[in-house]
């Protein structure tokens, strides 16, 4: 029987989530209504999710902490903490999106285009962002503003709109011109360095040390300078060799270092470890 890699299963859920959420309005306009709602606030049967970054703003702003609200998001915060940001590498549609943009821009541009180079303090600027977005909204907002800026939260508002209330969003021209912005880049931009959505997912997996993370083998891997198929498969240009704290807040657990990796050997793996080997 074929073996089939962790990343096929990956990409299985990623479109079926993604198709999910293009048809669900007109599911639910037809009466199907045992999922309802947006990647801010869903429904799943007697399951609410809710994103943690509304519940931030809407609690903090407030001081207001209802309970059904707190467990909603604290349901998405303990997924996080036991298993990091899979929500990024696994459900999210923009993700995927992005994924897809950044292996056709690997195959198709000139190589001149693959020295541009970003440094690697993703989630530094992801703190700047965010904090500057908090008081922004603290001083100046009543409703939560930052997700205004949240890519999942817009793909299936997009479809909202065009099903419901019939009209094409603005927010079609804003995902198209940032994927276009990371194809000619070549790298997953939004994703590391600006996502607001993804920001406190991170901080719950860094409150459990133990959380599931790829964990390298020095003593397995047979690569050198010139052959790293590890660092080559991950999108976010990542080196899952060299995962030091600082970079780990940015993995998302995809899998990919790790099916390149098995190809060749077994220095990667992923565990539920303190530490990255
Ligand atoms: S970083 Fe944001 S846009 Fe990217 S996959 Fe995660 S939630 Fe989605
Ligand atoms: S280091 Fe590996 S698991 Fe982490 S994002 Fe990159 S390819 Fe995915």
């Amino acid at each position: 029987m074929k073996h089939h890699s962790i990343k096929t299963y990956r990409r299985i859920i990623q479109i079926s989530v993604a198709i999910t959420f293009i048809i669900l309005p007109l599911l639910n306009q037809l009466g199907f209504t045992f999922i309802w709602g947006n990647f801010l606030n869903i429904h799943i049967g007697p399951l609410n999710l809710t994103d943690p970054l509304a519940v931030l703003q809407i609690t903090l702003k407030n001081l207001y902490f209802p309970p059904r609200l707190l467990m909603s998001t604290g349901i998405v915060l303990i997924i996080a903490m036991c298993f990091g940001t899979i929500f990024c590498s696994w459900i999210c549609p923009f993700g995927l999106l992005s994924e897809l943009v950044h292996g056709l821009a690997k195959r198709v541009l000139p190589d001149s285009f693959k020295k541009l180079n970003f440094q690697n303090s993703g989630f530094k600027i992801k703190i700047y962002i965010l904090a500057s977005g908090l008081l922004f909204f603290f001083l100046f907002c009543t409703t939560p503003i930052i997700n205004q800026v949240s890519m999942p939260f817009w793909y299936s508002q997009i479809f909202q709109y065009l099903f419901i209330q019939k009209h094409v969003s603005f927010a079609v021209l804003f995902v198209a011109v940032i994927l276009f912005t990371e194809f000619i880049s070549r790298k997953r931009l939004w994703c590391r360095y600006i996502c607001p959505q993804s920001f406190l997912l991170v901080i719950a997996k860094l409150l459990n040390p133990f959380h599931l993370k790829v964990g390298y083998h020095n003593e397995k891997c047979i690569s050198n300078k010139n052959n790293n198929p590890c660092q080559k498969a991950c999108s976010l240009s990542l080196d899952p060799r060299t995962l030091s704290n600082l970079l780990e807040t940015e993995c998302n657990n995809c899998g990919d270092c790790v099916v390149a990796c098995n190809k060749l050997g077994k220095a990667l793996n992923f565990q539920f470890s303190r530490h990255f080997s």
